[in-house]
């Protein structure tokens, strides 16, 4: 039972106690106001997709480093950090060498409730002297393509949008609750990405130019679940390889990533009371 239908519920009850009250309970001692404690907010789902996996090795370094490999570290490292605080779960999109289909890898987000999905990867660049991280989030165009593909009436059958079903609704219905809540999930993306880059700066990690990017990502294209994919370096760069590859460094990156997702929801949390 989901808390909206619960409350309702209990409101109908209330409603009918008070009238069921009147002579029959009015001998009955007053009953004691029990002031029940706040209920504690609901610790936010944070889902870590590490790229690739299985037959799919990713991007290869020089020295043989294959980006499934360093990515999965990563994701355990800030898996551990995310849980340590006692704030966060945390679900992985494969938690073994296995290959998910990146669809799915949203899928199961999207399932899951996810209120955060970040995608872990690291890339390869024909220039060998490219490197530094980056951060992408869904572009404008692959935005307005998803929002079409999700409204129209095929792919309306099962589909979930923030918990409602959008098969009962009709075309200009069905348009307008995506258009919602794929405008709030742009903006909390873009928002996530912002804090990232800065959180990367503030530690010292190299960075490429124009760090906060915009692609058409398959594993970005949730409606409503804020994303962004994070390219930790380039693997075709050896520096970029060797710091990947050093435990040092992996656990610096998983902090720094652990300390965004906090000012993220920090920030969340403080425009939402404001
Ligand atoms: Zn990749």
């Amino acid at each position: 039972m989901s808390a909206l239908h619960r409350r309702n519920l209990l409101a109908g009850l209330t409603g009918l106690a008070a009238f069921c009250g009147g002579d029959a309970w009015a001998n009955a001692p007053a009953p004691k106001t029990v002031r029940k404690p706040a209920p504690l907010p609901r610790p936010k789902l944070v889902f870590l997709d590490p790229g690739h996996g299985g037959r799919d090795p990713g991007a290869l370094g020089l020295r043989g480093t294959q980006e499934k490999s360093v990515v999965m570290a990563i994701a355990r490292d800030l898996q551990k950090e995310l849980l340590a605080g006692g704030r966060y779960r945390v679900l992985l999109t494969r938690s073994t060498d296995s290959f998910v289909a990146l669809r799915e890898r949203v899928a199961r987000a999207q399932a899951a409730k996810a209120d955060l999905f970040l995608s872990l990867h690291a890339d390869s660049n024909d220039n060998p002297d490219v490197r530094g991280a980056s951060v992408y989030t869904l572009s404008e165009e692959a935005t307005d393509r998803e929002a079409a593909a999700l409204a129209a009436r095929e792919n309306r059958a099962d589909a979930m949008i923030s918990g409602m079903k959008l098969a009962d609704k009709d075309d200009s219905v069905a348009r307008t609750l995506v258009a919602m809540s794929q405008r709030g999930t742009v903006n909390d993306s873009r928002r996530l990405a912002d804090t990232i880059v800065q959180t990367f700066n503030r530690n010292g990690f190299r960075l490429l130019p124009r760090t906060h990017r915009q692609a058409g990502f398959a594993v970005l294209t949730a409606p409503d679940v804020p994303a962004a994919l994070i390219e930790l370096g380039y693997l075709s760069n050896p520096q970029d390889e060797k710091l990947l590859t050093v435990r040092q460094h992996q656990l610096s990156l998983a902090r720094a990533l652990r300390a965004s997702v906090d000012a993220h929801f920090a920030a969340g949390a403080a425009t939402r009371k404001a």
